[in-house]
């Protein structure tokens, strides 16, 4: 099942791979945001089926 992240900062992540989803979303938080240690939990939970 494909899934969708939004960003606050308008950017979109939709994939049906949870660990690129986890990945990507991890990889924006630290490069964009400055956000580390953000959790597989933390990204599901803001996942959002498509
Ligand atoms: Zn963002």
């Amino acid at each position: 099942m494909k899934k969708r992240v939004e960003c606050e900062c308008g950017w979109v992540l939709e994939t049906d791979d949870e660990d690129k989803l986890v990945a990507g979303v991890k990889q924006h938080a630290s490069e964009v945001h400055h956000m580390e240690g953000v959790t597989r939990e933390q990204v599901l939970s803001q996942a959002k089926p498509v």
